[in-house]
């Protein structure tokens, strides 16, 4: 694994394409990883995520980029532009090659195909550049193996014990995938980087939902990243006969979770199109089908932009829960899994985004974010910002996961725009 080459020389011919082209280089990867059942599969530190970051890097030594790799396998390229000072913080553009599990070939691997795309031009067309360029795959960002948003963790906040301690549904820790990578966990540290040490991050990502689709546009700004909300919640009622119970006496666990559940459809339905909530998992016991449910667990996962506002459907929600448990006579909790706050796009990057656009005359929508990305973490090194492009029927993290190549190719464009400027470009025209 880990040539330099196409995978498959013949797939780059049936497209009609130079095997650098965009669609060449993710019909390549899409090799790797490939489910005999369609879609694709390489999880965070497995042997696929690492062919796939090895293709790349391959890729990125005939662009003629400086390869490297971090502490936790985060795979960089460096263009350093003939008189551009090696000591400048560089700007960073890119994204993850790891995907879901029978996941599309897109997610992900667009904004590092783009962004590898965009460096070449830059190179090509001997831009005079003040500051390098650096290509980023960031690792495991997917969180179907380990927690989510591994490389970028590590390097805008470094990991800690607990996130070297989490283990995958084997019981391997991630301290072990690591060493399995060659890397030394007791090093992990060494990928944090310090503030000022990265001068911006943009990463292209197919938008994963159907807004840009809807609304006739092939490139989308992204305005903030929507924060997720975790919690975990537990009622306690009791177990008894199905058949014996009437119904006035049930203490039915079951039931709070689902007036929780379509009362959270009604508040985020209220509170703005940009509010969702979800319940995606209930487990209930005994699990019998002649038993009342005596005791539920469920997820309930609240996210948006805005935090102001996620923070009064969460108070709405918990009073609700209370009520729901005083009147059915249950006893209740939440715990919480996960808290994020959202990640507004600053209003500077978004102008340079708009900027780049309308140098490239593609024309976008500004919208938000509702999946987390790695531009939400790296937001907390430097400014960060996202170009969406759109996603066919809004399918994502499936195998019918589909972007057109000339969607891409207009996203590409604002992201080697965007980039010109960002690195100091001096022949970049005034406005
Ligand atoms: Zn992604």
């Amino acid at each position: 694994m880990g040539t330099a080459e196409p995978a498959h020389p013949e797939e780059v011919a049936r497209l009609g394409g130079s095997p650098d082209s965009l669609a060449a280089r993710l019909a390549a990867l899409a090799e790797i990883g490939a489910d005999p059942g369609g879609g694709l599969t390489r999880l965070a530190y497995t042997e696929p995520e690492r062919a796939a970051h090895a293709l790349v890097a391959g890729w990125m030594r005939r662009a003629g980029l400086a390869v490297y790799e971090d502490a936790v396998g985060n795979l960089f390229g460096r263009w350093l532009a003939p008189g551009a000072d090696p000591e400048a913080p560089p700007v960073w553009a890119g994204s993850h090659l790891d995907t879901v599990s029978h996941g599309g070939r897109f997610d992900g691997a667009a904004g590092v195909v783009a962004a590898l795309s965009a460096v070449e031009r830059l190179s090509a067309s001997r831009a005079r550049l003040a500051r390098p360029v650096e290509v980023v795959a960031f690792v495991g960002e997917e969180g179907s193996r380990f927690p989510g948003l591994l490389g970028s963790r590590a390097v805008a906040l470094g990991l800690t014990q607990a996130d070297l301690e989490a283990r995958d549904a084997d019981g391997i820790p991630l301290r072990d995938a690591l060493s399995a990578w060659g890397f030394d966990p007791a090093r992990a540290g060494e990928a944090h980087r310090p503030p000022g040490s990265v001068s911006a991050y943009l990463e292209l990502h197919i938008e994963q939902g159907p807004v840009l689709e809807r609304a006739g546009f092939a490139v989308g700004l992204v305005t903030g990243i929507a924060g997720p909300l975790e919690l975990e919640g537990e009622v306690v009622g009791r177990a008894d006969h199905a058949g014996t119970t009437p119904m006035d006496e049930r203490r039915d666990s079951l039931l709070a979770v689902a007036e929780l559940a379509l009362c959270a459809e009604r508040l985020a339905r209220e509170s703005s199109p940009q509010t969702v909530a979800t319940v995606g998992r209930v487990d209930v016991s005994p699990g019998a089908a002649n038993v009342v449910p005596g005791r539920a667990l469920f997820t309930l996962d609240l996210r948006d932009v805005d935090l102001a506002r996620r923070d009064r459907v969460e108070a709405r929600l918990r009073q609700a829960f209370s009520e729901i448990l005083v009147r059915r006579g249950l006893e209740g909790s939440f715990r919480q899994l996960l808290r994020v706050d959202p990640v507004p796009v600053p209003e500077s990057t978004r102008a340079l985004l708009g900027r780049a656009a309308r140098r490239a005359g593609v024309a976008y929508l500004e919208l938000p974010s509702g999946a987390a990305h790695d531009a939400m973490l790296m937001a907390r090194l430097c400014p960060a910002g996202m170009i969406f492009v759109r996603s066919l029927g809004g399918r994502s993290h499936a195998p019918d996961e589909e972007t057109r190549e000339g969607d891409l190719l207009a996203g590409t464009e604002v992201l080697f725009e965007a980039l010109r400027e960002l690195a100091g470009d001096a022949e970049l025209p005034p406005g």
